[in-house]
């Protein structure tokens, strides 16, 4: 286990189960386990980016990927009406989990300001 291996790392290597909507070769994009909306997907890089402030110039392909999916995701999830993604970066950002994730967040109308 390297300091990089997250629970994300067992999701991605299958060695934990997830409910698993998207899948290629850069990333993957399976179903939160404590929804917060009726429609709650979390879309990560294979690349264990620990986080946002850690992405490096040479991510930006991977980065504009992961927009693409949520796009793609959100779409085949029939949230026609509109959708929020969230990236929690770092401890003032709320993250628990230290490998690049973007929420998608839909099926009900978000609030504004998020807590
Ligand atoms: P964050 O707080 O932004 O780091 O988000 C981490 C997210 O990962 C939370 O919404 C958790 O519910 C979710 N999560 C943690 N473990 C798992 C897992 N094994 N499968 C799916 N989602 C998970």
């Amino acid at each position: 286990m390297t300091t990089q291996d997250t629970i994300f790392s067992k999701i991605i290597r299958k060695e934990i189960p997830a409910d698993i909507v998207y899948e290629d070769e850069l990333a993957l994009a399976f179903r939160d386990i404590h929804p917060q909306a009726p429609v709650h997907i979390l879309v990560i890089p294979k690349k264990p980016i620990p986080k946002l402030a850690d992405a490096e110039p040479e991510d930006h392909k991977i980065l504009g990927h992961l927009l693409m999916i949520v796009k793609r995701v959100a779409q085949e999830a029939g949230l026609d009406n509109g959708y929020r993604v969230v990236i929690n970066t770092g401890e003032d950002g709320g993250q628990t989990v230290y490998h690049l994730h973007l929420h998608i967040l839909g099926g009900r109308q978000m609030a504004w300001p998020p807590g």
